[in-house]
């Protein structure tokens, strides 16, 4: 235009100008503390979680420990004579260390799929004597627990691509709580299906079911629902995330259908390869 900046206009822009300045570094310092709040806020939360892991496995231990102490004590006292309650305290023992060593398989595996380091050997397999071997595993425990156990299980081989101990340890959990969560009727059904498209396994239980607005949130970290802690205090709320797991390594999926009060049917879904 012609017109030039006098010594008043540059006056006036550098006053602006500072100002802008000011302005902006104080923006900065603020998204700094904004930041490092974040981050603080991010550990304590970690933290928590932390100790939270810990106090829960803890507490998941102790039972079991002071059970198997009281036990084996009691045993080398030599107070009990009796051959068969001798036999029956010997029995419990070594239930109580295969559900402890149940437990820490399934925190071992947490841990790896957390770590993205846990991996499957698959192979080409025959499922019934799969099924088989697990609930040989569980048959003491169903009979003094006086379960009534159907198998609906077909004769013809059914062959998978899987990984053997991971089915085992699905099952086991599926099994495991069928088992902790029943009332007094204690029914258990363990079926194989041959589908068209898929291969599916189920495990049914007549227990305490698990209200609609639960079933979402039953394969995530850590959930258990008001009913089960009420009905079963022990229980970290793990076991079917590593099913879960297990089931998309083998591009399958884990269902569960429950009606509150008339139990849970929870079916592994394998595709046909
Ligand atoms: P945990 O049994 O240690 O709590 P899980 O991951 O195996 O952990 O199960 C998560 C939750 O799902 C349980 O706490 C319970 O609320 C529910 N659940 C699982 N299986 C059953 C079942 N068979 N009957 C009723 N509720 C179940």
């Amino acid at each position: 235009s012609g017109s030039r900046f006098n010594r008043e206009d540059m006056e006036l822009l550098m006053g602006f100008a500072e100002g802008l300045a000011l302005n902006l570094e104080r923006i900065t310092l603020q998204e700094e503390v904004i930041l490092e709040r974040t981050e603080k806020e991010k550990l304590d939360e970690l933290n928590r979680m932390k100790t939270e892991f810990i106090t829960t496995v803890s507490h998941e231990l102790r039972t079991p420990m002071s059970s198997l102490l009281g036990l084996s004590e009691m045993l080398q006292d030599g107070k009990i004579k009796n051959k068969t309650v001798q036999e029956k305290m010997l029995h419990l023992i070594t239930e109580e260390c295969s559900r402890l060593t149940r437990f820490l398989h399934n925190i071992l595996d947490i841990g790896k799929i957390e770590q993205r380091a846990k991996t499957y050997k698959k192979n080409i397999l025959e499922i019934q004597p799969i099924i088989e071997d697990i609930l040989q595993l569980f048959q003491s425990q169903l009979e003094s627990g006086r379960f009534r156990l159907h198998t609906e299980i077909p004769r013809d081989p059914l062959t998978l691509e899987i990984d053997r101990d991971a089915l085992k340890q699905a099952l086991t959990n599926l099994l495991d709580n069928a088992i902790k969560y029943s009332h007094d009727k204690r029914v258990i059904t363990v079926r194989l299906v041959d589908e068209k498209e898929s291969i599916l396994i189920q495990v049914q239980d007549t227990g305490i079911g698990i209200a609609d607005e639960d079933q979402g949130k039953i394969f995530s970290n850590f959930f258990r629902s008001t009913e089960a802690i009420a009905h079963c205090p022990r229980g970290v709320g793990l076991g079917l995330k590593v099913v879960a797991h297990i089931m998309a390594a083998h591009n399958g999926a884990v269902r569960v259908e429950s009606h509150p009060g008339e139990g849970s049917t929870f079916t592994l879904i394998f595709p046909r390869q």
